[in-house]
């Protein structure tokens, strides 16, 4: 099966108990400007062509964006700024994500998340990331062929991805190199996989974008540095 059989599996997973209570929690109590609307509430897969030079790795929907939506990003200031950055570097077809339908298209990207489902206060559990990690290490494992390079948004994604890759078939490197924004370092080939560029960024949530920690130029700067070594 490839990635669209395994988005068909995900999206009926109800293995987190905590995440399941609270992304129906949260679709059955839509917020005023999406009163008229229902919530997708269910895990959301990641989205881009199966074929994706370049992976964006980010946290897990946001409660009122991708677990409304359906989609992952779409829906939510984060999820504005990213695209716009996307769209920017030339990996997207507009740079606006509303909704599932709305003509947004990525060339060469699959952007996912290392927890598929809607946490309080955007904040994962160590074991729910535990809990997550076969369906990341899954759908890396469909990419696998034809990915070059993955930008990584956040620390917490940073941490969650690295093991993931090892079920993959890469090695990462250990100790664990550190996040930070900028970062960036390469996996050489295994039997199984060609060679594989790392990138961080600061995540474009709301925290960080208000506050100038992370600009649009500064993720324009490392999403064109990973384009390129993507072959994009
Ligand atoms: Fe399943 Fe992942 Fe959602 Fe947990 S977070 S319920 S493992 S899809």
């Amino acid at each position: 099966g490839g990635l669209a059989e395994l988005d068909a599996h995900l999206v009926r997973c109800r293995a987190c108990p905590r995440l399941v209570e609270w992304r129906e929690q949260v679709g059955a109590h839509p917020r005023a400007a999406f009163r008229d609307q229902e919530y997708w509430a269910r895990p959301v897969p990641g989205f881009g062509p199966a074929d994706a030079a370049l992976a964006v790795v980010g946290l897990a929907p946001a409660a009122h964006g991708g677990n409304r939506t359906g989609r992952m990003f779409t829906g939510d200031a984060s999820g504005d700024f990213l695209f716009a950055a996307l769209h920017e570097v030339g990996l997207a077809s507009q740079p606006t994500a509303m909704h599932p339908g709305d003509g947004l298209e990525l060339y060469g990207v699959r952007v996912t998340a290392p927890v598929h489902c809607a946490p309080p206060a955007n904040k994962p559990t160590p074991a729910e990331r535990h809990t997550c990690r076969p369906w990341l290490a899954a759908e890396f494992g469909l990419l696998g062929p034809g990915l070059r390079a993955v930008v990584v948004l956040g620390a917490f994604g940073w941490q969650a991805l690295l093991p993931v890759l090892g079920d993959a078939g890469w090695e990462p490197p250990r100790p664990r190199p550190a996040f930070g924004h900028g970062v960036q370092l390469a996996l050489p080939a295994t039997e199984r996989r060609q060679p594989l560029h790392l990138l961080g960024s600061y995540h474009p949530s709301q925290r960080n974008t208000f506050t100038g920690r992370l600009t649009s130029g500064m993720l324009v700067e490392v999403l064109t540095r990973a384009a390129a070594l993507a072959g994009l």
